[in-house]
């Protein structure tokens, strides 16, 4: 009796070790195998087979910093500057060129999770998914008012102007340094996915200081036109 007892035991646990090895066997199979692959072959294959990036972030990076958080970094940290400077119109986007997404390009940036999603409490802004490494372009002239990590945001870039700031964030790397005064169009930094952000994106956000002294995120969509982006949609 107690043979048989083992036996079923051992048969209702066997299955479970197969899926784990199997598991096991098939993450170290594709992470021998992709390296080996061309390159221009390897993030549609790493993509296919590992994981699908939702080039978004994971959470509302607008609420970071409020409610008298204790951390330097985040929302709060960024401060208005005051400065004022001639040509004060936001237009366009921040994506000038061509836009690469994994192995594809496009002739258009690619527009992902938009401003107010209702996977989110309330996002910020517009999410435009691409690869690291994409040239990114201020879409106001205006003063940098800040230019470093910033906990969720990743690397950020803030530029200002009579009452208006955009935002970028998540970059790979920042090009200009606060204090700087920029023409519209001027290049900030490179996109990336730095800080709490899932797959290679720019999120752009739009913040207008209202008179009360307190402060709106406008969308993003009302300062660009329909035939700027291609929509692929939130993918999360
Ligand atoms: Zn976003």
């Amino acid at each position: 009796m107690k043979g048989i007892f083992r036996f079923s035991l051992v048969l209702m646990v066997a299955p479970l070790f197969c899926g784990t090895a199997f598991v096991i066997g098939y993450v170290i199979l594709v992470a021998l195998t992709i390296p080996q692959l061309p390159a221009w072959a390897q993030p549609a294959v790493t993509q296919w087979l590992l994981d699908i990036p939702q080039h978004a972030e994971s959470s509302d990076n607008g609420a970071y910093g409020l409610n008298g958080s204790s951390s330097p970094a985040g929302l709060s940290a960024v401060q208005w500057d005051g400065y004022i400077g001639t040509e004060t119109m936001i237009h366009g986007l921040p994506i000038i060129d061509r836009v690469q997404l994994w192995s594809v390009w496009y002739d258009k940036p690619l527009l992902g999770c938009l401003f107010h999603d209702p996977r989110y409490e309330s996002h910020t802004g517009s999410d435009f998914p691409m690869n690291e490494g994409t040239p990114i372009h201020t879409t106001i002239s205006g003063k940098v008012v800040w230019a470093a990590e910033n906990g969720p945001w990743g690397n950020l870039v803030v530029v200002e102007n009579d009452g208006y700031q955009i935002w970028l964030a998540h970059l790979s790397s920042i090009e200009v340094s606060e204090g700087d005064i920029l023409e519209y169009g001027d290049e900030i930094g490179l996109s990336g996915n730095t800080g709490n952000s899932t797959g290679g994106h720019l999120h752009y956000g739009i913040k207008h200081k209202t008179e009360a002294g307190s402060y709106v995120w406008l969308d993003p969509q009302l300062f660009f036109n329909e035939d700027e982006y291609i929509y692929i949609g939130c993918s999360d």
